[in-house]
């Protein structure tokens, strides 16, 4: 089985540590606001950098947990900065998406499904919580082809070379195998969403408003 690499507890790189290192960094305020909106790589649309970030507000994921531990993290906080140009961004760690348990977590047993099959990574579940099954058969299925869809592409983005023209699950292995809390972020900082997340749906192209008023004709 391959394992997730494992993020350490380094203070300078934050929004890459385990869950319960970055909320105890966080909420301890023992932190430099700038570094840590240099380590998310959000910069403005104004000036172009993150000079001009400021702290703005702190929201809260209620619960999130990790499947291969069962650790709970409850509220769990996000920092979101202001900038120049008006608008507010949220500072993610890569160990979070929409979903309710860590990236990580959900890498790992999709790398344990596709080593000893969908069974046993429910089984594997189901022993690290509290005895209940934390997602279903039907989800897990989801995260696999999610994940299987998305490697090619983000390790493209990562350059980190997955063998061309071998199987496509091998290719998943060999980048669930590489992939580190560091590669979460990096390509969270390229895409703008996580590598579980679904994107988001690309607007349209407006001609209305590219339209000018003609002078005199109504
Ligand atoms: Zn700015």
């Amino acid at each position: 089985m391959t394992t997730i690499g494992k993020p350490h507890s380094n203070i300078s790189s934050i929004l890459t540590s385990d869950l319960a290192v970055y909320r105890v960094a966080i909420k301890s305020g023992n932190f430099c606001f700038g570094s840590l909106v240099a380590e998310s790589g959000l910069v403005c649309t104004e000036c172009g950098t993150a000079d001009c970030s400021q702290r703005h507000a702190t929201w809260f994921r209620k619960r999130i947990f990790d499947l291969c531990t069962g650790e709970v993290f409850q509220n769990v906080p996000i920092l979101r900065a202001r900038f120049c140009d008006g608008t507010t961004k949220s500072l993610f760690p890569a160990e979070l998406w929409r979903g309710r348990a860590t990236v990580s977590s959900v890498l790992e047993a999709v790398s344990s499904a596709i080593n000893g099959g969908v069974e046993q990574a429910l089984q594997q579940a189901v022993s690290a919580g509290d005895g209940d099954e934390p997602f279903s058969e039907r989800t897990l299925r989801r995260w696999i082809k999610r994940a299987g869809d998305r490697a090619p592409v983000a390790s493209a983005t990562l350059n980190f070379p997955l063998g061309a023209g071998r199987p496509p699950v091998e290719k998943l292995e060999t980048f669930l195998s590489q992939v580190h809390p560091h590669h979460l972020l990096a390509l969270r900082r390229q895409w703008g969403f996580s590598i579980l997340d679904v994107p988001p749906p690309q607007e349209p192209p407006s001609t209305a408003t590219r339209i000018k008023p003609v002078p005199g004709v109504n």
